[in-house]
C-alpha cells in the first residue's frame, strides 16, 4: 500500500516547498511522517493567522442554475430537483441570525441563476450592509463583470469562485458547457480583485481522472495566485449526475485512471496542509464537504492541519434540503442553532477562539500582497 517512494523532502513555507515536494507529500501514507506535515501546517497557521477561527454563515439563496457542471447535484439538467429562490426578507433574516451568533460574515451562495436579477442581489446586499456590520461574500457562479461591479458597488466584500482543477482536459470534462477554459476562470478572479473584492478560489479533491501531479499543480498555482481564501473539499459523488454515475461505474469495476487521487478525508487534509504552507496568510476553511466525508473528525482535522475558517450553514431547512450539490450534506437535518452549538464546542475543545470582526485577509509583509 505504501511503497517507499524515496526520501522525505523537507517542509518549508512559501517558495521553499518545491512542486516535486508537494507531489511527494500528497502521496505520503506513513502516519508518522504525515505528523510532520500536520505539525508544520498547524504551526504555520498559528504563526501567520493566529488561533482565531472565523465563522462565516452560509445562506444558500437559490438552487436554480443554468450550468451543467457534471459533478453538481443542482446542475440545470437534473429534473429531480425542486427549484427555489429565497425571498429577500428570508435572506436578510439569515444575515440577522449570523449577527446574533456573533459571526463576522454572511456568504450568499447559489446556482448561476439569471432569474436572480442583478438589481435584486444588489438590493439584498444593500439591505444587509445597512442593517448589520457583516462582511458579505457572494458565490453565485460566473456572472458577467457588470454584475460583479454592481454588487461590489452595493457593498459586497468578497467573492468565491473555485477553479476546481487546473488540469485543462479535466476542467472541460467536468464543465462541458462552460464557454471558457481554466485561464478564463483565473481571469474572472483577477477581475474580482480589480473590482476590489477579496477573492476566493479552490478545488475539489478526488474527481475521477484527477491525478497526483494535477493536484500538486493546483497547490503550486495557489502559491502564485494571491487569493484571500482557498476552499478545498473532497469530491462527493452525486448519483443523479454524469460524474456521479462515472464514479459509481469505476467503483463497481475497480477501474481507475492511472495515478488517480482518492476523494478521502486524508488526501483532502494533505491538500489543505500543503496549501497552508505555500500560502501561509490565506484564509482556509475546514469545508462542509470535509466535515461530511468524516463526520467524527473531518472538521477538527481540517482545523488542526492548516484551516482557520468554518462556514456554518444558516439556510432555512426547507431550502437546505433542496440545495443538494452533493448528497446528504452534513447536518442537513440539524437546525442552525445545533450546528452553531456543535462548532462552538469543537473550538473550545481545540483551544481555538472565535474570530472577532469580519475576519478579512491578514496580509503579511513580503507575502506578495
Ligand atoms: N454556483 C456557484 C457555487 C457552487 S457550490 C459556483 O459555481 O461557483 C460551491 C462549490 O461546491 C463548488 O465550487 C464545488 O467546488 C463544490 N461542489 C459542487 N458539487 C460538489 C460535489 N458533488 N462534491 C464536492 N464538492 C462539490
Amino acid at each position: 500500500m505504501n511503497p517507499d517512494h524515496g526520501e522525505t523532502p523537507p517542509l518549508g513555507v512559501a517558495d521553499a516547498l518545491s512542486l516535486e515536494a508537494i507531489e511527494h507529500w500528497l502521496r505520503e501514507e506513513d502516519a508518522a511522517r504525515l505528523e510532520a506535515l500536520w505539525h508544520a501546517a498547524d504551526e504555520t497557521r498559528r504563526e501567520y493567522v493566529g488561533d482565531e477561527v472565523h465563522l462565516r454563515g452560509l445562506c444558500e439563496i437559490s438552487n436554480v442554475c443554468v450550468r451543467g457542471c457534471t459533478y453538481c447535484g443542482i446542475r440545470a439538467p437534473n429534473r429531480g430537483v425542486q427549484r427555489y429562490r429565497m425571498k429577500a426578507d428570508d435572506v436578510v433574516a439569515c444575515a440577522r441570525q449570523a449577527r446574533e451568533f456573533g459571526y463576522g460574515t454572511i456568504v450568499l451562495q447559489g446556482g448561476e441563476d439569471y432569474g436572480m436579477a442583478t438589481e435584486w442581489v444588489a438590493h439584498v446586499v444593500r439591505r444587509i450592509k445597512a442593517e448589520t456590520a457583516l462582511a458579505v461574500t457572494l458565490s453565485l457562479g460566473e456572472r458577467p463583470a457588470a454584475d460583479l461591479a454592481a454588487w461590489r458597488e452595493a457593498g459586497a466584500d468578497r467573492y468565491l469562485l473555485r477553479f476546481e482543477t487546473s488540469d485543462e482536459a479535466l476542467y472541460r470534462h467536468i464543465h462541458p458547457d462552460l464557454p471558457g477554459r481554466v485561464s478564463d476562470r483565473l481571469a474572472d478572479l483577477r477581475t474580482l480583485q480589480r473590482l476590489g473584492y477579496e477573492a476566493g478560489t479552490g478545488i475539489m479533491v478526488g474527481v475521477p481522472g484527477q491525478t497526483y501531479a494535477s493536484v500538486a499543480a493546483d497547490v503550486d498555482l495557489f502559491r502564485g495566485l494571491d487569493m484571500d481564501m482557498i476552499g478545498i473539499g473532497p469530491y462527493l459523488p452525486h448519483p443523479a449526475t454524469p460524474l456521479g454515475a462515472e464514479f459509481a461505474a469505476r467503483v463497481a469495476s475497480d477501474d481507475w485512471p492511472p495515478d488517480q487521487v482518492p476523494n478521502t478525508e486524508l488526501t483532502t487534509c494533505k491538500v489543505v496542509a500543503l496549501t497552508r504552507l505555500v500560502r501561509p496568510d490565506a484564509n482556509l476553511p475546514a469545508t462542509t464537504a470535509l466535515a461530511l466525508v468524516d463526520k467524527e473528525a473531518g472538521r477538527a482535522h481540517g482545523l488542526r492541519r492548516g484551516a482557520n475558517v468554518v462556514m456554518p450553514n444558516l439556510t432555512p431547512p426547507e431550502y437546505r434540503e433542496k440545495y443538494e450539490i452533493y448528497p446528504e450534506k452534513a447536518a442537513v437535518h440539524e437546525t442552525a442553532e445545533a450546528i452553531n452549538a456543535g462548532i462552538q464546542a469543537l473550538l473550545d475543545d481545540l483551544g481555538r477562539t472565535i474570530g472577532k470582526g469580519a475576519g478579512g485577509r491578514r496580509r503579511t509583509p513580503g507575502s506578495g500582497a
